[in-house]
């Protein structure tokens, strides 16, 4: 068994750390203070070719696969876990609907662009009143002729204020429930379109809104794939979604230990520094070995999806993990920090507030936990 990266995923990740590190890093602050996404950051990544690694050459991706996708997100919440947040939505759930099931069109007029960093990319499924159960949306698309009128309301939108276009999950025929709902194409600039900001706890630097659709008209030919295939598009999304996701986690997990590491060895508290005493060198212990077990888990994931196999349960297993590990390890952050952590200019305390979405976005801890109990027969 070879448990190494190859090399051409070796020079990924170390371009994408010096990448993180001199052209991210800059950005964090300002980000994180005016809540607000650095966009530049699109292009920027597009024209270098790292923005959407996972997807094929032929489409301007890098040819990386899943594993790539883990490389660039994992190494972007190593610096900012808001930022990475909306790159993941870019490669992943904005886009993959449209890579799986657009036509050639489609994908030459939208994907194509968005690889590049030319247009952004959102993913509208969660409404008021279907979180959990997003198979009961009640955002409507009604054919007119060459056109769907839709009408409805979507939240927590990643990327919606600044998207350019959003892969809108919309019920074509209500009376036949998920098997009625279709996706579509919706372009920002379509009249009846408006998208607000909602402000966060945490990962203040990622764009997330609220997007309202009224007699919003769409051209028939953004449909994507067939009518009341909707749903399971949207829904398959999510499996690849949520391996990055665990990449998230296990970059701000490690973002959470560098910092505790260094801290520990220069706070003097008792004429020593603190990680000599054995209750915070311990604490450092287990983050680093849990962190090291995550990291196999994630890429050993990451490689099962990129053998094209079906890995629903191992997804659902490795989000509910890495999101316990970077909650766990922001926690243990902030108390090896103690009151240096609690500042407001303190890193620690914004890992500790974008630890903690790790059990919402993607599903949350509760649905992993579901979707594995079924997989092992329960429920
Ligand atoms: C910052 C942020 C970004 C997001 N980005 C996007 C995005 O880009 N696109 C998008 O479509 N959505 C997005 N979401 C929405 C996210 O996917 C939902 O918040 C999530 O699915 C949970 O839905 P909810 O918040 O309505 O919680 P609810 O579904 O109301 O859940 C409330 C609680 O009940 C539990 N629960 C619900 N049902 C069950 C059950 N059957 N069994 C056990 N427990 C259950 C949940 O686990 C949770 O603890 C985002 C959310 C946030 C906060």
């Amino acid at each position: 068994m070879d448990f190494e990266l190859n090399e051409e995923h070796k020079m990924f990740r170390e371009a994408i750390r010096n990448f993180a590190e001199r052209e991210v890093a800059p950005l964090v602050k300002e980000a994180e203070e005016t809540e607000t996404f650095p966009v530049q950051l699109f292009p920027k990544l597009g024209e270098l070719g790292y923005l959407c690694p996972g997807y094929p050459e032929e489409y301007k991706g890098g040819g990386l696969g899943k594993i790539g996708d883990c490389i660039l997100i994992e190494e972007l919440a190593r610096v900012c876990a808001g930022i990475s947040a909306g790159i993941l939505v870019q490669g992943g759930l904005g886009t993959y609907a449209l890579f799986a099931h657009g036509t050639e069109e489609q994908k030459q007029k939208y994907l194509v662009p968005a690889i590049k960093g030319q247009k952004i990319a959102a993913y509208g499924l969660t409404e008021p009143n279907a979180g959990s159960d997003a198979g009961a949306i009640e955002t409507t698309a009604r054919r007119e002729g060459d056109y769907y009128i839709i009408n409805g309301t979507k939240i927590y939108i990643t990327n919606g204020p600044i998207c350019d276009f959003v892969l809108l999950a919309a019920s074509t025929d209500r009376s036949k429930g998920t098997r009625g709902i279709s996706t579509f194409i919706v372009g920002r600039d379509t009249p009846g379109f408006t998208a607000t900001k909602m402000r966060k706890l945490g990962t203040h630097s990622s764009a997330t809104g609220e997007l309202v659709f009224e007699d919003c008209r769409v051209p028939a030919e953004n449909l994507l794939g067939e009518e009341g295939r909707g749903f399971k598009y949207m829904l398959e999304a999510l499996d690849g979604a949520k391996i990055s996701h665990a990449a998230r986690n296990v970059g701000l997990a490690q973002a959470a230990f560098e910092a505790s590491l260094d801290y520990a060895k220069q706070r003097i508290q008792f004429g020593q520094p603190i990680g000599s005493f054995q209750a915070i060198a311990f604490k450092l212990s287990n983050m680093a070995t849990q962190i090291e077990a995550a990291s196999s888990f994630l890429y050993q994931v990451a490689w099962l999806y990129d053998q094209g196999n079906e890995c629903r349960k191992e997804a659902a297993m490795v989000k509910f993990f890495c999101s316990d590990l970077a909650i766990g390890a922001a926690e243990e952050a902030m108390r090896i920090h103690a009151g240096a952590g609690y500042l407001a200019e303190s890193v620690v305390q914004r890992y500790f507030r974008d630890a903690i979405l790790g059990h919402t976005t993607e599903g949350t801890t509760e649905i992993q936990q579901l979707v594995i109990a079924r997989e092992l027969g329960l429920g």
